[in-house]
């Protein structure tokens, strides 16, 4: 039986990712410091001989007994808000906490897969955006904890690959939604729904013109299982190219979620990037995968789930345990 640690498992992807590994058959490791993830997203796995979950911050040392064949790292706040509020901790992580799995991984002979994301092309000045651009950072502005944490992560796994042959492999991965968000994370899809469904107007930031690229998270975990099996060691961008505006997509919660409230308008936080669309062609080339899941089709499976989540759950305070 094949082993495999996945980081930050107590999270959004991080938590379906160990759901697909398990049902691939793997033992799965779960590892999560629990300052953004949250056990009930791994609570369903926890009694299966399979699976096993250690509280531990990969910024420190990571010990794993046995054999290892794959690490997924996951660990990292994601969302603007979380990482602003714990922005040394971010950087931390990204790269104190990389540079422990692949030492991990190198130790154990283990292939492992980093988590970037779309946030190393910045502000981007080239749309669709495509694995060549080198991005658009501000490295001293408030995204910078987590745009540059992200960059040094790309460039230490490469350093693993190039100078210790250690086998690596990076995706980039665009935004992503989906049942088990924090409906307090500050992302925009559960922000919208959940002022829908707590009756709140729905806060646009900006004239609502920017642009993201939604990708439903079953479609997301396929693209990372089938990079992780492949042989290519270069960053893979992995997304849904369907493009909205902000403004756009608040139209569609209010009409899911058949809400009364209107739109109101705050203002677009510092660095906050005008318009984002992964260019998948090398998805498609090198893993023969592409989204199959539609915004409407998933949106409304995200719907419902948030629906169904106990009434205080919708009241809850985004709030961080300190690093132990
Ligand atoms: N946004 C918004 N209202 C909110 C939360 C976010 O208009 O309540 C906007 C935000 O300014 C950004 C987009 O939605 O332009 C996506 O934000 P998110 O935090 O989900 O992710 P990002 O792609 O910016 O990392």
């Amino acid at each position: 039986m094949k082993r495999v640690l996945i980081t930050g498992a107590a999270g959004f992807l991080g938590s379906h990712l160990c759901d697909r590994f398990i049902k691939e058959g793997f033992y799965v490791i779960a590892m999560d410091n629990l300052v953004t993830g949250d056990l009930r997203n791994i609570e369903h796995l926890r009694s299966n001989t399979n699976f096993e979950f250690i509280h531990h911050d990969i910024s420190k040392h990571i010990v794993i007994d046995g054999e290892l064949n794959y690490i997924l790292n996951f660990a990292s706040p994601a969302s603007p808000i979380d990482y602003l509020k714990i922005p040394i901790q971010t950087l931390k992580v990204g790269s104190l906490g990389t540079h422990n799995c692949l030492g991990l991984a190198r130790a154990k002979g283990a292939r492992i897969l980093v988590a970037s994301t779309s946030e190393v092309y910045g502000d981007p000045l080239v749309h669709p955006q495509n694995e060549e651009y080198w991005g658009h950072v501000n490295p001293v502005g408030y995204r910078g904890c987590y745009d540059e944490a992200k960059r040094f992560q790309e460039a230490i796994t490469m350093a693993y690959h190039r100078h210790h042959g250690v086998e690596t492999r990076i995706v980039r991965i665009f935004n992503t939604y989906g049942p088990r968000m924090r409906l307090n994370d500050g992302r925009v899809l559960p922000a919208f729904i959940g002022q829908a469904l707590r009756g709140e107007d729905l806060t646009v930031f900006g004239d609502g013109s920017q642009t993201r690229s939604f990708c439903y998270v079953d479609d997301l975990v396929e693209g990372i299982y089938r990079l992780l099996m492949s042989d290519y060691a270069m960053p893979v961008n992995v997304g849904n190219p369907a493009e909205i505006t902000i403004g756009e997509f608040a139209e569609e919660i209010i009409k899911l979620t058949g809400t009364t409230q209107k739109v109101v308008y705050k203002p677009l936080p510092q660095d906050d990037p005008k318009q984002r669309q992964p260019d998948i062609t090398l998805a498609k080339e090198v893993l023969g995968w592409g989204p199959k899941v539609s915004r409407e089709e998933g949106l409304k499976i995200t719907y419902d789930y948030f629906k169904n989540l106990p009434e205080e759950r919708l009241y809850e305070e985004t709030h961080h345990r300190e690093f132990k």
